[in-house]
């Protein structure tokens, strides 16, 4: 079979993209996915994202001492995740 670089590129962004939505529908403190938190709180499942490593997590699932107040609280604090947080 002859190698198609277009072809090829073709599938890895494909595949990539599915990847990292993957990656976002799991939440990094509970590794459930957004599924799974909408069937546990019944409501609405707020993500925030880790402006160190990029990872998405549940603003419910975060420790209450990590908690801010709101998802707009989140975004204007450059949120750093717990792992993120211990690495200084
Ligand atoms: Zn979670
Ligand atoms: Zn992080």
């Amino acid at each position: 079979m002859l190698f198609e670089p277009m072809a090829y590129r073709q599938y890895l962004k494909t595949y990539l993209l599915e990847n990292s939505d993957f990656m976002r529908d799991n939440c990094l403190y509970c590794g459930r996915t957004g599924y799974s938190h909408r069937v546990m709180c019944g409501k609405k499942v707020e993500w925030v994202e880790c402006m160190d490593c990029n990872r998405w997590m549940v603003i419910d699932c975060i420790p209450d001492e990590d908690k801010l107040g709101t998802t707009a609280d989140y975004e204007k604090s450059d949120f750093k995740c717990i792992l993120c947080q211990e690495k200084h």
